[in-house]
């Protein structure tokens, strides 16, 4: 239930005299149910909890075993699942998407699928198969959702793609990709001719079976690409690990080629910019200029980066240099020097260059409203934000009644494939987990002021 169900926000500047902060002190919760406010209390406090975050699997386990499955399942419908999925079905999806549209939020829908290495099932071509099925039927589930009548109202969602193609092949080929001297073989140009004829690839520097498998990706790919493109759905690329993200960025360069030509109008195919990592301000820059150079119109979705912990692990296990930045500081100068960059991109390129500002993070979102503002790029134009569903409410409502486009990562499907997701996404974001205590303290807020019946 809302709130109350106030008219959508006016898409035009937000402010005629001066730049003005906006305020994310809760006051746009005024447009939420008390229900889902006291939810949203109630989870985000027991996220913030490391026990429940660390053993959150053998948690669910112990309360089916004690509860019966049918109850566990209520409970956890009622709260984590409830505060940060979708739902199952194609309606509960559009119910949550409604109401979010309602409060002046967009959907960009995310499909949780995760590959188990170690499981012969689920490294499949099969199992590669029936994600393209779900992928395709993201796509057209998108578009259903956003009335793309008004001015760039885009449709958007996520795309894994290693729910398309193995993380061990994108282990080898990011491998080779790094060489010194790299592979001649291994470069956009050649994939998306692959992807275009559907003609066997033959890299010498891969086995029989992985360009078999290589050749079935890159068609899985390019038909995801092919029919969001159809129904008008921008594909935003998520960034992984270090070890396959070489090889995800080569993919999304190869569908780049034949997406994000202008003339089919700004770019349909995007990456994620990981600034929690050392390179990725050059990397940025670099594929900015290229693509400029190219012609080719260019999409990112900038993040700090959700895999830190495993990052580390990894590069101390190997003995490597750690590629991450020293601290949260180094991580949010660097987020900031990432965001001045596509900002001054966008303000010179035009509808060419898009950006989605990825953050929950308050001064992040200060940042690119001010420098918007001064760089006269428009409030509902080729810059939007992202934040996923659940998390930072009050940022999220303040940004979209405002004005902004604002687009909440929205993960759908069955509890007994989400629950284990968002799981694992927990222990990947504790910081952010732990850091929502000021979301805490305005949900509070504003549920002791309707229990007094104060006034705003
Ligand atoms: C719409 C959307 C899409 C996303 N897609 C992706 C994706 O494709 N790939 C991906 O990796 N992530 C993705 N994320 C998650 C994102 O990378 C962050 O983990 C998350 O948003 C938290 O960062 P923040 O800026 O919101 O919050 P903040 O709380 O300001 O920042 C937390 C982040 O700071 C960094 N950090 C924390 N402590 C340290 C430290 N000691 N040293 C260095 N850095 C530190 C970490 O990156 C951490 O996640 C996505 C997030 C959103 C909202």
């Amino acid at each position: 239930m809302l709130w109350a169900r106030l008219p959508l926000c006016s898409h035009s500047r937000p402010s005629t005299g001066g730049w003005q902060p906006l305020r994310f002190d809760g006051g746009a919760f005024h447009l939420k149910g008390t229900a889902k406010l006291a939810r949203a209390l109630l989870v985000l406090r027991l996220c913030a909890w490391p026990p429940l975050v660390t053993h959150g699997l053998a948690f669910q386990a112990w309360s089916q075993r004690l509860l019966g499955s049918r109850l566990s399942r209520a409970l956890l419908r009622a709260s984590i699942y409830g505060q940060f999925v979708a739902g199952e079905t194609a309606g509960e999806v559009t119910d949550c998407v409604q109401q979010l549209q309602v409060l002046g939020l967009l959907p960009l829908l995310a499909v949780p699928t995760e590959e188990e290495p170690d499981s012969t099932a689920k490294t499949s071509e099969a199992w590669y198969e029936g994600n393209l099925r779900t992928m395709l039927h993201c796509v057209d589930l998108s578009r259903a959702l956003v009335d793309t009548r008004g001015p760039a109202r885009n449709s958007l969602m996520q795309l894994k793609v290693t729910a398309l193609t193995s993380a061990r092949l994108c282990k080898e080929l990011s491998a080779r990709i790094q060489r010194p001297a790299g592979s001649s073989e291994l470069n956009p140009e050649r994939l998306a001719e692959a992807m275009d004829s559907g003609q066997n690839l033959q890299l010498s520097c891969l086995s029989t079976d992985q360009n078999q498998h290589l050749q079935a990706s890159l068609s899985r790919l390019h038909r995801v690409a092919q029919h969001a493109r159809a129904q008008h759905v921008r594909l935003l690329v998520d960034a992984e690990y270090t070890f396959i993200n070489p090889a995800l960025s080569l993919l999304v360069d190869a569908l780049a080629l034949r997406w994000n030509r202008p003339e089919e109008g700004g770019p349909w195919v995007w990456n994620t910019y990981q600034a929690y990592l050392k390179e990725t301000q050059k990397r940025l820059e670099r594929d900015a200029e290229a693509a400029h150079k190219a012609g080719l119109a260019f999409g990112v979705k900038l993040v700090r980066g959700a895999y830190l912990d495993k990052e580390r692990a990894m590069t101390q296990l190997q003995g490597k240099e750690d590629c991450t930045q020293p601290d949260y500081e180094a991580t949010s100068r660097s987020y900031s020097r990432c965001l001045e960059l596509m900002l001054r991109r966008v303000s010179l390129h035009g509808p060419l260059c898009h950006l989605m500002v990825a953050s929950h993070n308050e001064d992040s979102v200060h940042q690119a409203t001010k420098r918007m503002w001064e760089l006269g790029i428009p409030p509902d134009g080729p810059v939007c934000f992202g934040q996923l569903l659940g998390m930072c409410d009050h940022v999220s409502l303040a940004l979209g009644q405002a004005g902004y486009l604002v687009y909440k990562s929205i993960p759908y499907g069955c509890l007994e494939e989400v629950i284990p997701y968002l799981i694992r996404r927990a222990q990947e974001n504790r910081s952010v987990l732990q850091g929502a205590r000021r979301e805490q303290a305005l949900l509070s807020q504003e549920l002791w002021r309707r229990l007094l019946g104060r006034k705003v």
